[in-house]
């Protein structure tokens, strides 16, 4: 079925085949899904290098499907990013996300630095800044505590006014990173014109770094880079004790993967936080 016909026809049509039905279905209950509830974040630990302490999270949010199960944020995400339900979601994602961060802060984890993942659209709103804003204080949390992860997708569409909004969110105290630097398109030119905190080093980066000599020199000289810019610098996907002593070796700031832990819920997170920061 073409991208169109799919656009302006909601029905079920007897000559569409799975794929296509399951996202008509998908884009058919994303937003009752929300008034039901049924969105929720996990969260995966975020680890100090030179510490070995568990610093912060990422929030990773997941859909629990009345039907479908457990439905991963890759099926969804593009979904609401093309409906546009992608504005109150992510809001969404942010409010639960600071209201986290201040339940943490009650138990005694004190601190967190919690990244949220953002999606251009959400840049191309007027009142963009204000909103994240308001949220944050709400909270009752610190902007600093925050830290938007964005792509250079963000970029494709009015890229001054896009730049105009970092600078406001900079100036407002949250931290900006440089989500999947690595895959597509990344240019350096990014590192040198946007105002970030973090590079975060894609997946893609680590696999294989073991055996791909070439690749662990671009690690090593970009983390050298970023350092020489100010920049920290997390390593995504890191699964194995080979890719760590390599990310060590070379003074990466900080890691996350399934070596320390998968996204998990956040009760399971307090555990695992208590566990480890012991
Ligand atoms: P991402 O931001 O690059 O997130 C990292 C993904 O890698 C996550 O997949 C995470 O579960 C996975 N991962 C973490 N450690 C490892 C590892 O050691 N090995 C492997 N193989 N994978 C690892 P997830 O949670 O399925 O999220 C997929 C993507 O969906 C995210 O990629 C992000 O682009 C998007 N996403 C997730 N939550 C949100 C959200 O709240 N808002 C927006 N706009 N996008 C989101
Ligand atoms: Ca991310
Ligand atoms: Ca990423
Ligand atoms: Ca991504």
């Amino acid at each position: 079925v073409a991208k169109k016909e799919r656009n302006t026809s909601k029905m079920y049509s007897p000559s569409m085949n799975d794929v296509p039905k399951k996202e008509l279905m998908l884009e058919n209950s994303l937003y009752k899904a929300l008034e039901h509830g049924q969105f929720t974040l996990f969260y995966q630990p975020k680890i100090e290098m030179t510490t070995g302490r568990i610093y912060g999270a990422e929030a990773l949010i997941r859909w629990k499907h009345p039907e479908f199960g457990m439905v991963s944020p890759l099926d969804f995400i593009p979904i609401a990013e093309k409906t546009g339900f992608i504005i109150p979601l992510g809001e969404w994602v942010l409010h639960t996300a600071c209201q986290q961060i201040r339940e943490w802060e009650r138990m005694g984890m004190t601190g967190m630095s919690v990244s949220v993942n953002m999606s251009m659209l959400q840049f191309q709103q007027k009142h963009i800044v204000h909103t994240i804003e308001r949220i944050i204080s709400d909270a009752g949390i610190r902007p600093q505590q925050i830290e938007l992860e964005i792509t250079e997708s963000i970029f494709m569409d009015n890229a001054v006014h896009t730049l105009k909004v970092l600078h406001e969110l900079q100036n407002l105290g949250v931290k900006l990173s440089l989500d999947d630097f690595g895959t597509g398109y990344s240019s350096l030119s990014y590192l040198q014109n946007i105002p970030l905190h973090t590079l975060k080093l894609d997946k893609s980066f680590i696999s294989d770094i073991v055996s791909d000599f070439k690749k662990q020199m671009i690690f090593k000289s970009l983390i050298v880079i970023a350092h020489n810019l100010n920049l920290k610098v997390v390593t995504e996907g890191v699964e194995t004790q080979e890719e760590l002593s390599i990310i060590r070796e070379h003074k990466c700031d900080a890691v996350q993967g399934y070596i320390y832990s998968p996204p998990v819920p956040a009760a399971r997170f307090a555990e695992i936080y208590l566990e480890h920061n012991r």
